[in-house]
């Protein structure tokens, strides 16, 4: 058993990004990510906190946008708007979840496509669907960065994702999909899920309910992603799997913290990146 060092793994990322970014600001194109909060949500507050981190890290440009939690849909559909048409921000994102009030699509669907690094608009995620990615959602994106680090050929492996969700469960089944893994996906209606994922070499668990997947469940030898986080009474941070019985019987599994987490940030940094390099040609085929 190995355990996938996810912190590491997204340090190297990260310091490849530097590099980038100091080419970019040498041609004159500093990468700028717009983070916009809306309301005051402590969990939210947490992540945005680390992304504005991340951002000081690798020298992003990070414009922080905290908007009150009544504040009227139209008013931010104006702020998005000004965040399109602002040169200096090449990738736009919307912290999750929404106050109710807000109707999701609408808000996500008025960040245009190409600053759309959270890969949440719906021209992205047809893009992925027929593998032609523009931005590709940040944790499944790291969820393929941390398979890649196995050196393990996905091609023919038997791939089951636990979980349906538009931003990790489904994305991740496309992207395994792609890589000739044979793949099934389950969810909370899912009949007999033991055995399901007692046939996984690759699983990914992707359901935000401490350890429901348990360690005797797991194949000899798989692969395991454990995507949830879940806070338990005492404050302890566990994943959806049994780590400790299921380490047993992997070859390679993440732990949680430090697994998917770290790696999804550091995929939000790569399409900002990316963003703002894409912005760069485009603005230098312009020129006369
Ligand atoms: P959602 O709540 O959107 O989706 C959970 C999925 O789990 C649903 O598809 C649901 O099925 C399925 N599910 C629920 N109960 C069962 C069950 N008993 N058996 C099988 N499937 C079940 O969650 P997310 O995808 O957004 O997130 C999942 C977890 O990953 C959470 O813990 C979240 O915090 C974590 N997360 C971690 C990230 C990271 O960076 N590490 C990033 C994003 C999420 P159904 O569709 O039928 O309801």
């Amino acid at each position: 058993m190995a355990n996938i060092d996810g912190k590491a793994l997204a340090q190297k990322f990260k310091d490849r990004l530097k590099d980038e970014v100091n080419f970019l600001k040498g041609h004159g194109v500093k990468p700028g990510l717009a983070v916009v909060l809306v309301g005051d949500n402590p969990a939210s507050q947490v992540y945005v906190r680390a992304k504005g981190k991340a951002c000081e890290e690798i020298g992003v440009n990070s414009f922080q946008h905290t908007l009150h939690k009544e504040i009227a849909q139209e008013e931010l559909l104006w702020q998005i708007s000004e965040l399109n048409n602002d040169p200096n921000v090449h990738g736009i994102l919307v912290q999750l979840p929404l106050p109710d009030h807000l109707n999701e699509k609408v808000i996500l669907e008025a960040i245009l496509p190409e600053k759309d690094i959270d890969g949440f608009h719906p021209l992205n995620i047809g893009r992925l669907v027929i593998n032609q990615p523009l931005f590709q959602p940040c944790t499944p994106l790291g969820i393929m960065k941390l398979l890649e680090g196995t050196g393990v050929d996905i091609s023919g492996k038997e791939a089951v994702v636990v979980g349906r969700s538009t931003i990790v469960g489904k994305p991740i089944a496309l992207m395994l999909l792609h890589k000739n893994a044979t793949v099934t996906i389950c969810h909370s209606r899912t009949l007999n899920l033991e055995e399901k994922v007692g046939k996984a070499d690759i699983l990914i668990a992707a359901i935000g309910k401490p350890a429901m997947i348990k360690g005797d469940w797991i194949k000899q030898g798989a692969i395991v992603i454990d995507v949830g986080i879940n806070r338990l009474g005492d404050g302890k941070l566990v994943g959806d799997v049994e780590f400790e019985e299921a380490s047993k019987r992997t070859a390679f599994i993440t732990p949680v913290p430090g697994g998917v987490g770290p790696m999804t940030i550091a995929m939000l940094m790569y399409n900002t990146v990316e963003a703002a390099r894409r912005h760069g040609l485009r603005i230098r085929e312009r020129r006369p």
